[in-house]
């Protein structure tokens, strides 16, 4: 089997390193004067300040409410079949018909509605799949958590984060 010479001659410039290390200085010198002097970041002082971020960013979900704050969602199972990451977890019953506000005898309800944001990939797929906008993902980018239950948001969670992009919170008449 043959072999393959990768050594490599280098010129005496490029072993006196010295124009390499100019060259970096030059960049760093130019960050510096440009930050020092003229006050120009390309970083933000987190968490005092924080960007704006697209509105197409897809960031923690949300449940909307109705007037009532009860939730739109009709535990129809689209989102959760749909996921790609099996991470959203529903379990249905019939919604009581006086605090049904669609009016409809035996519309169901969640009792319970998990998503485990350690599992989602937030690629917005039960979002497009909701019919009645009901589960939404916000603009809020804050998902630091220190115990990995706290990473499961559940349904009293989902209906109460509404931080998010401001088409996005319209309460549904
Ligand atoms: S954003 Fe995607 S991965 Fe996350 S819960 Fe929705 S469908 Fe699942
Ligand atoms: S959030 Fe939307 S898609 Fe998911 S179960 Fe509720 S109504 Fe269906």
């Amino acid at each position: 089997m043959g072999t393959i010479n990768i050594s490599k001659k280098y010129t005496a410039k490029e072993k006196a390193y010295i124009p390499a290390i100019l060259v970096g200085l030059k960049i760093t010198m130019k960050h510096f004067i440009k930050g020092f002097f003229f006050r120009h970041h390309n970083t933000v002082m987190y968490p005092e300040v924080k960007r704006d971020y697209s509105d197409r960013f897809r960031g923690k979900h949300f449940i909307s409410v109705d007037a009532n704050k009860t939730e739109n969602c009709t535990a129809c199972y689209l989102c959760e079949t749909i996921c790609p990451a099996e991470c959203i977890h529903i379990v249905a019953d019939e919604r009581e018909e006086e605090n049904n506000p669609y009016g409809v005898k035996k519309e169901k309800k969640p009792v319970s509605f998990d998503i485990d944001a350690l599992r989602c990939c937030f690629c917005g797929f039960c979002e497009e799949a909701c019919p009645k906008d009901a589960i939404k993902l916000s603009g809020n980018y804050e998902m630091a958590v220190s115990a990995r239950q706290d990473a499961i948001y559940d349904l009293d969670l989902l209906k109460r984060d509404m931080n998010g992009r401001k088409e996005k919170t319209e309460v549904k008449k």
